[in-house]
């Protein structure tokens, strides 16, 4: 098994073996592809396993940077797995021109306004202050961009297409710890109906499996 065998953009590609990859690891071997097909996937994994690059290539090839809307929320538990996800994403997608802001309590609110009033491709944050931007409407997770074609018939195509399109959720049982339940669902509830799910969670207790069942269609469950 190899990158070059996925089928990735050329530049992602570049990306990530100028990051240092030389093959996929187990979890990314498994997961990249059917979350690329926009499957609905759960991994049980730990750190250490490379989780993290495989949401992150998979993000990567999923989008679209000729958009410059918010396509992808990842809540994770702390402020510095916050960043350290954008740092890989920034890094893996080195050659593609990709915008992702990190949104995190205890930082600058203007900064936030100005960056995503800019517009980025990906959002990386901590569920409170994803929510408060999303409260806000700076963070805006669905446009009402209806277009008519010429029988007048509302184009819903096009209007769920430049909405955010994935959600992840890295170290899920973490976020659930840290008491950020009622966060996570009240993001969720912003979102599209038909948003992708991704969830990393290294423990799939009985508040995880309710969450997947509430937010995930048919998920593939793959455990590392
Ligand atoms: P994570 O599971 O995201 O905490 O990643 C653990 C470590 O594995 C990080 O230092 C990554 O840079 C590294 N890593 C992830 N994927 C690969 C890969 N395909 N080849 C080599 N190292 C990797």
């Amino acid at each position: 098994p190899t990158f070059n065998a996925m089928n990735l953009k050329e530049e992602l590609l570049r990306g990530i073996y100028a990051y240092g990859f030389e093959k996929p690891s187990a979890i990314q071997q498994r997961s990249i592809k059917p979350i690329v097909k926009g499957r609905d996937v759960i991994a049980q994994a730990q750190s250490g396993t490379g989780k993290t690059a495989t949401f992150s290539i998979s993000i990567l090839q999923s989008l679209d940077t000729t958009l410059r809307e918010t396509q992808v929320l990842c809540l994770s538990p702390t402020r510095e797995l916050a960043v350290q996800i954008q740092k890989v994403i920034l890094a893996l997608g080195d050659m593609m021109n990709v915008q992702c802001h990190v949104c995190i309590g205890g930082t600058n609110l203007g900064e936030d306004i100005r960056k995503l009033d800019y517009g980025q491709h990906i959002v990386s944050g901590t569920p409170g202050r994803v929510f408060d931007m999303i409260k806000r409407r700076v963070l805006r997770t669905r446009y009402i961009s209806i277009s008519y074609s010429v029988h007048n018939v509302v184009n819903m195509k096009e209007n769920l297409c430049r909405a955010i399109k994935m959600l992840v959720l890295d170290e899920a049982d973490e976020m659930l710890n840290k008491g950020f339940k009622e966060q996570i669902y009240d993001v969720y509830r912003y979102l599209p109906p038909a948003t992708q799910v991704v969830l990393i969670s290294a423990t799939l207790p009985h508040e995880i499996l309710e969450m997947t069942s509430k937010f995930m269609t048919d998920p593939i469950r793959i455990l590392v």
